[in-house]
């Protein structure tokens, strides 16, 4: 094997941290899921060591494999510490000088949704496609905008992020909504973030959801305030994607991150969203969850 080519990539989540390897082809070598740690920075760099020193014993390497990895923010323009993450604990820290220190070896660091997007765009669910908007609905929400196979990454680094601009249209009852971690009111991932789907629902209900698959499994026993739960995440995404379209236009938008696995997404948005697109016939804009599902993410990064 030609340790040259190979390609570590890590998708560092909310909730879990995932690490594939591929050779030079993209297939895929070997892989590991790990559950993230919380509010601890230097567990979460104990934790992404640990991970890249299993991945190089799995092939015998000792530093030859290339290392990406996506984090649910970017790092600062400024100063290259990390900035806009939803795992807040890792803002303001030296993530990328810290890990190089530990690992001996460059490591390349770049935006989750920015990933998925590059990911789809290659070889996923939006390849032959010029015009290119990549969401993560997972822990976070975050969106990328890749044109002709190239992200916009922006004047100010900021392209796409979806997430912290207000939900579109709101309606009467979601001016109140919870502040954002960003400290904004109104933000979109307060609205589509799977920990807003179970705040939301728990808050309504007798019964007490853990997790969106929760929320899910009720709705589909018929269980009221599930179905009103998932009714509005619809009518939320469609208003928040319909804005997108009305801004960037894009051929296609892919789904990735946990809750674009929510199969009803892919034949009511599209339904859904005409109403709100500034056009007088229903948007063509493609609407797919992403090819490589959940591991997009973590392809994406091993292709950086
Ligand atoms: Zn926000």
């Amino acid at each position: 094997m030609d340790h040259s080519l190979l390609r570590l990539g890590i998708d560092l989540g909310g909730t879990k941290i995932e690490a594939v390897l591929l050779d030079g082809a993209g297939s895929v070598v070997w892989k590991k899921r790990n559950p993230s740690p919380r509010n601890d920075y230097s567990a979460t760099l104990s934790a992404l060591e640990a991970l890249v020193i299993e991945a190089r014993r799995a092939v015998n390497a000792a530093a030859k494999c290339s290392i990406g990895i996506g984090i649910p923010g970017s790092l600062s323009p400024a100063d290259g510490r990390v900035r806009n993450a939803n795992s807040i604990w890792l803002n303001g820290q030296p993530l990328q000088d810290d890990l190089q220190t530990l690992l001996g070896q460059t490591v390349r660091i770049a935006n989750d949704a920015n990933c998925l997007a590059v990911s789809e765009a290659a070889d996923g669910a939006a390849k032959g496609f010029r015009s290119v908007f990549a969401v993560i609905l997972g822990t976070g929400v975050g969106g990328a905008h890749l044109i002709d196979g190239q992200l916009v990454v922006g004047a100010n680094g900021l392209a796409g992020e979806w997430g912290h601009v207000p939900m579109p249209w709101m309606r009467p009852d979601e001016f109140d909504q919870t502040r954002c971690w960003c400290s904004r009111p109104g933000c979109i991932e307060t609205f589509l973030s799977g920990p807003a789907l179970v705040r939301e629902f728990n808050a309504r209900s007798a019964q007490s959801a853990g997790s969106v698959q929760d929320i899910l499994r009720l709705a589909k026993t018929g269980h009221a305030d599930a179905e009103i739960i998932i009714e509005r995440f619809h009518d939320r995404l469609a208003r928040a994607l319909a804005m997108v379209i009305n801004i960037i236009d894009p051929e296609v938008i892919v789904l990735g991150g946990g809750l674009s696995n929510i199969e009803s997404i892919y034949s009511e948005i599209p339904q859904r969203w005409a109403r709100w697109t500034f056009s007088d016939i229903p948007p063509i804009t493609r609407l797919r969850p992403a090819m490589h599902g959940d591991a997009s993410g973590v392809r994406g990064a091993a292709w950086l």
